[in-house]
């Protein structure tokens, strides 16, 4: 199969283009065309993911497609947008028409799901690589940035944390779980759903946010550091799952502020607004937790149950780094 019979198999859609919407344009031409909406502005982020580095080889092709797409969904998220349009940049080892059928399965159902039309891409051979673009829109000025948290701030997030990281330590073999917990933990590796409507209700509330890709600890740093503030939580009220809350103390300390793939927002709101946020949870069918607030006091200090700063640089955080 060639290129473009391949590319017109598994992802050029009929009817992808709707007269009035977005896309104007689709896959075919040598450019998509997007109409924006007035009044609007386009947020635009790419992510890539990589064999070995941001997946396993060990996932199906179906849920690759999915996730493929909703890193990038929870990116947009993150910024308060409506998602329009993608673009998916393939290199591929060989035409693989099983992982084809798989991937371009998974992709479509969370687009369809979120409104997102593919218009267009890329397709090489390669080492097995999976790039894609997102562009979403937003009112003028109401995008949501890491920049914008206030001393004094609450500090919420949104689902629960670490479950990604701790799939990722079972399947390091550093951890076993009975077969149900770990498809639990797998699926939430696997299939991280976007925290699109909740980002979109945060929008003219929450005064910074972030998605949290790399570990609730770094990725709470970049609002810290563009924010020019500094934070404090309790380790207590961070969500997480009863499998999690079932591992032992410093495994579950490393899976929540250091796991990373957990794809929940991590914003802040002014302390007045907290009914407001909790009803941009239920609007949005999503649960979001308060967790500490913020402070002048430059940098993160995570509190124990006696409310003593912990040393996140204990030594106990290593012994599951591979
Ligand atoms: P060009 O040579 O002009 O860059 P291509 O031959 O690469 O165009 O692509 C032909 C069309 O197919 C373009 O509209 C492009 O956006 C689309 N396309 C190519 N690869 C993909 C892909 N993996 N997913 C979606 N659209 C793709
Ligand atoms: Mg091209």
């Amino acid at each position: 199969m060639g290129e473009f019979d391949l590319i017109a198999r598994y992802f050029a859609r009929a009817g992808a283009e709707v007269s009035g919407s977005t896309v104007a344009l689709g896959i075919g031409d040598d450019c998509a065309v997007l109409t924006p909406a007035p009044g609007h502005q386009w947020l635009v982020s790419t992510d890539m993911l990589v064999e070995g580095r941001h997946f396993l080889s060990t996932v199906s092709p179906r849920r690759l497609g999915h996730k493929a797409l909703a890193v990038n969904l929870s990116d947009l998220a993150a910024s308060g947008g409506t998602p329009r349009a993608c673009f998916l940049s393939l290199a591929l080892p060989r035409v693989d028409e099983a992982f084809l059928a798989g991937f371009s399965e998974g992709l479509f159902a969370l687009a369809d799901a979120h409104g997102v039309v593919l218009a267009g891409g890329d397709t090489t051979a390669g080492p097995l690589n999976i790039n894609i673009t997102i562009m979403g829109e937003v009112p003028t000025g109401q995008a949501l940035l890491r920049s914008g948290a206030r001393v004094d701030d609450d500090l919420w997030v949104s689902g629960t944390l670490g479950d990604a990281r701790l799939a990722l330590e079972v399947f390091r073999g550093h951890v076993s779980l009975p077969g149900e917990a770990f498809e639990s933990v797998r699926h939430a590796m696997e299939l991280p759903q976007p925290r699109v409507a909740l980002g979109r209700a945060l929008r003219g509330l929450a005064t910074s946010a972030i998605d949290v890709s790399d570990g609730l600890a770094g990725d709470l740093g970049h609002i810290l550091n563009r924010s020019g503030v500094g934070a404090q939580l309790h380790l207590a009220d961070l969500p997480r799952s009863s499998i999690l809350g079932a591992m032992p103390e410093d495994l579950q300390r490393l899976c929540l502020l250091t796991g990373g793939d957990d794809y929940e927002l991590v914003f802040t709101a002014s302390a007045q607004d907290r009914s407001r946020v909790l009803e941009a949870g239920r609007m949005s069918a999503t649960p979001v937790y308060r967790i500490g607030r913020m402070e002048s006091q430059p940098g993160l200090r995570v509190l124990d149950g006696q409310g003593r700063v912990l040393d996140l640089s204990l030594q106990s955080f290593d012994h599951f780094k591979s």
